[in-house]
């Protein structure tokens, strides 16, 4: 029986946990949970999961659900970032699923790795920011990082039993989100809705966002650059518009892996839950002959300026990927209230990465200080703007 945390349960990445746990009592048991303010989804998974230990963001929201849940013995509800890290390094748990979104997740992350917990990560943001203090910390601990990003997931599959030296190149693909045929008269007016609505994956709104703008495959460059320990020059990224291939691995002799199916991430979550064996029947079979033809084609960094600048943030090291992350989520939360229009994502962003002079970052201290001054520019200009 795998003992399991989640950090994040109520989000999109949380509640396809819960569904897969739930559904495999005999495999998964759910020992503690760390959510934000979704009471109501919260306290269904409480009585569904039976956890010893659930954190929430507010000291009221825990008072809340102290009282919801009154009925429940043994429970222990804590909250606020003390309340997170004692579910993220919780005595029991053999599996940490990280989906905290955005820099919020770096902290609890770190605690899991600090604890040697095998790490299911979904909360990227946290690797971008601080990729060089969280690997170093997963040697020290002996943490094993599990990729829950389909990307990833892809390629670490892809990377089973085959050697370091005999990479050449890693593949990201990418749909290219709701706005990929757009011409850039209609990007400067597309609306929060618009941008929401994407094809193929269902995910949160700021990943959602983030793929829109292409920052998504940008943060998952840095992300790939530093689990799989490749230099930029050996990563990159093809629009594969039906998000069949989840990505791919070229090795030195010119051959190549892919990883497919159809795009559920119940695909990657359920490899990390049950690595390094598989579940049955998680998503259903690909039909290659219904689906005919895949396609593929080059990224246009002009009217998706996002991924350059990720790739530039990670080309310049140090904090730059920590100031390019800050910037960019206060970017599309000040875009989903309709602050700064689609366009003035990237406008935003570059111009904090402007005004930053990268430090080395290999301590938190000084990630979370990078993180803390571009969130701060970040709102000036809005500010300014507005
Ligand atoms: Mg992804």
């Amino acid at each position: 029986m795998k003992k399991i945390s989640i950090l994040g349960s109520t989000g999109s990445i949380g509640r396809q946990t819960v569904e897969i746990v739930t559904g495999h009592p005999e495999r998964f048991k759910v020992v503690s949970l760390a959510a934000g303010s979704s009471l109501e989804i919260l306290e269904e998974q409480i009585r569904a999961l039976n956890p010893r230990l659930v954190s929430v963001r507010l000291e009221k929201s825990a008072q809340k659900l102290k009282q919801r849940c009154s009925d429940i013995k043994g429970l222990e509800i804590l909250h606020g970032p003390e309340g997170t890290e004692e579910v993220a390094k919780c005595d029991d748990a053999d599996v940490v699923i990280s989906a905290i979104v955005g820099a919020d997740g770096l902290l609890p992350t770190l605690s899991a790795i600090k604890a040697g917990k095998t790490v299911g990560l979904a909360n990227k943001e946290s690797l971008v920011a601080s990729g060089k203090v969280m690997m170093d910390a997963a040697r020290k601990h002996k943490a094993r990082l599990l990729p829950v990003d389909s990307e990833h997931s892809a390629i670490f599959q892809c990377l089973e039993g085959h050697r370091h030296e005999d990479i050449e190149k890693v593949i990201l693909t990418a749909s290219g989100g709701s706005l990929r045929s757009m011409n850039p008269a209609e990007l400067e007016r597309v609306t929060p809705d618009d941008a929401l609505n994407h094809p193929n994956w269902s995910m949160g709104k700021k990943i959602t966002i983030d793929s829109a703008t292409l920052m998504n495959k940008g943060l998952e460059v840095i992300e790939a650059g530093w689990l799989f320990d490749l230099d930029p020059e050996r990563i990159d990224v093809v629009i594969h518009p039906q998000s069949i291939i989840h990505s791919m691995v070229e090795f030195i002799d010119g051959t190549m892996l892919a990883q497919m199916s159809l795009p559920d991430m119940k695909g990657p979550i359920s490899y990390a839950l049950s690595y390094p064996g598989r579940m049955r029947s998680v998503v259903k079979p690909l039909n290659l002959a219904s689906l005919g033809t895949l396609t593929f084609e080059r990224p246009d960094l002009k009217r998706f300026p996002c991924l350059g600048l990720a790739c530039d943030a990670l080309r310049e090291g140090g904090t730059m990927p920590a100031v390019l992350n800050a910037a960019n989520e206060v970017a599309v939360e000040a875009f989903l209230n309709n602050d700064i229009s689609f366009l003035g994502i990237h406008r935003l962003v570059r111009d904090v990465m402007d005004l930053h002079k990268p430090v080395p970052g290999d301590t938190i201290e000084q990630v979370i200080a990078a993180l803390d001054w571009g969130k701060e520019k970040a709102r000036q200009r809005i500010k300014k703007q507005n």
